[in-house]
């Protein structure tokens, strides 16, 4: 560790401080996840009193003069030392969480969060009904308060940045637009090669009668397996899946049990897991400090895809689970082959839902969302107008009609929650998990093997080396500059789909 040797007490100040703040939000998560996993109904007004109290807290901690003035104090000779030292990144990143934290008054905050959580309400009262009139008058109102969030920052090029720097920090529209434009061409060529081969991949063995606690005890072995430090990790059962670290060695996992359809559980515990692998992998030097979360959201999925798409998806990881497959189901898995396994674990068909959309079209789904996001805060678009153009949408790049907007544009949480920027973070997980996975193959030549033999360390330990252990230190940009020597660039993935989806599918080298 690089030293700070004339500021040394005043650093010391400047980690107790930080520690302090860090332990707000943790135990805010904590809460967080009982509220979702265990917690009676009968908590819940109180508990949103708690998580509100304590978000307050944090934020008049992190926004407060006498932390402005330490890492003021502490610049000029944390400047001095490497770009990625931990002293040079401490004060760097928590500068900009300060002046991020300053930049909007708490008055406007707390407007957001009451807002979206009316919001929050009405969207599942409109989604039942589905009633879009009835969910317009709150989405007008959080869409109104977050043009008044972006007017408090100056230094934007496109009134989507600021939404967006909030889950890709210092990503821009201007950088995002065109990958994402460009994943969605390379794709529907694809899309619908496959559409027209659609009988090509049989998946029935997944579905049917699962007995809920024959899925768990398979899950649970299936995630026991994985290369997450032992005594660090629980899992439980919620509606929505979702995985939150209290610490690095604290990682809290949920999944999805489906009685029709074993893959709802298997897959998403794998990807949650792959959350917390990348939690579970930051230098514990970094605990109790802003440094201890991934790059980005982004880099957040990437590693949730990498571990349920590119090793749960991947034909040596399904050939070796195969039998445990059999064992747990032989009236469904007894028949079908390792092979035909990991052809109906591959399936792609263009769907209504995104959360239940397959690894390409899902892309799609992104895609659309990210369009309408960015003609809303251009001024492009009425959200009275939003479900025609969701509809329209949804028949140009999925080739689907939408019955009604439940199953249209009320179909997700986010807009109804306030956010706006989230959704590019999922597709862009897919591009650099792509990036990644071509590194990892190069540089363990022996990786398929070693899948398909259950050996998942080396390459937990080599994403560890290169991207977990670092933390958030650096941005996004900054470390897949770092890991591949460039930008953001969606070719990897774009080949990897093909080769994967010609083969399962026959397409002939397209
Ligand atoms: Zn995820």
């Amino acid at each position: 560790m690089t030293s700070v040797a004339p500021v040394n007490g005043r650093y010391q100040e400047l980690l107790e401080r930080l520690g302090e703040i860090s332990d707000l939000g943790r135990a805010r998560a904590l809460l967080a996840w009982d509220e979702r996993t265990h917690m009676p109904p009968g908590g819940a007004e109180i508990r949103a009193e708690q998580l509100a109290t304590l978000t307050r807290v944090r934020h008049e901690r992190l926004s407060s003069d006498a932390l402005g003035s330490l890492l003021d104090e502490l610049r000029p000779a944390t400047e001095e030392l490497p770009y990625d030292s931990d002293e040079a990144s401490m004060v760097r990143v928590t500068t900009r969480e300060w002046e991020k934290a300053r930049r909007v008054p708490s008055e406007l905050r707390g407007e957001i969060a009451r807002v979206a959580s009316l919001a929050e309400r009405a969207w599942l009262e409109a989604k039942g009904g589905s009633d879009f009139a009835l969910f317009l008058p709150h989405l007008a109102r959080n869409v109104a308060l977050k043009r008044r969030y972006v007017e408090c920052f100056d230094d934007f090029d496109h009134p989507y940045d600021p939404l967006l720097d909030d889950f890709e920090p210092r990503a821009t529209t201007a950088e995002v637009r065109p990958v994402l434009d460009e994943l969605r061409e390379g794709l529907r060529p694809l899309v619908a090669a496959i559409a027209e081969r659609a009988d090509a991949v049989d998946s029935t063995c997944l579905h049917g009668a699962f007995p809920i606690p024959d899925q768990e005890r398979l899950v649970r072995g299936l995630v026991t397996d994985l290369p997450l430090d032992q005594g660090s990790w629980r899992l439980d059962t919620t509606v929505h899946p979702f995985a939150t670290a209290i610490t690095t060695t604290d990682i809290r996992l949920t999944t999805r049990y489906d009685e029709t359809y074993v893959g709802a559980a298997l897959w998403s515990a794998l990807h949650e897991a792959g959350h917390g692998m990348y939690e579970n992998g930051i230098d514990p030097a970094l605990r109790r400090t802003p440094l201890c979360s991934p790059v980005s959201l982004g880099f957040h999925e990437s590693q949730s895809r990498t571990w349920e798409n590119w090793v749960g998806r991947g034909r040596p990881y399904v050939h070796r689970i195969h039998p445990r497959l059999r064992d747990a189901f032989p009236d469904h898995f007894g028949r079908v082959d390792p092979e035909g396994l990991y052809r109906a674990a591959n399936r792609v068909v263009p769907s209504l839902i995104r959360m239940e959309a397959d690894e390409l079209t899902y892309n799609l789904h992104i895609a659309l969302r990210f369009e309408l996001e960015l003609e809303i805060f251009e001024d492009r678009l009425a959200l009275a107008e939003l479900p025609e153009a969701w509809n329209t949408r949804t028949r140009e790049y999925l080739g689907i009609d939408v019955p009604d907007d439940a199953r249209g544009v009320l179909q997700d949480v986010h807009w109804a929650a306030g956010s706006f920027g989230y959704f590019p973070t999922y597709s862009l997980g897919n591009v650099i998990a792509g990036q990644i996975w071509a590194l990892a193959e190069e540089a363990l030549p022996d990786l398929a093997d070693r899948l398909g033999h259950g050996e998942l360390e080396p390459l937990r330990d080599w994403l560890r080396e290169r991207l977990y252990r670092h933390g958030g230190k650096l941005t996004p940009a900054e470390m897949i500059e770092r890991l591949c020597g460039g930008p953001l660039t969606v070719q990897p993935y774009l080949d990897q789909m093909r080769r994967k989806f010609t083969d399962i599918y026959g397409l002939d080298g397209r």
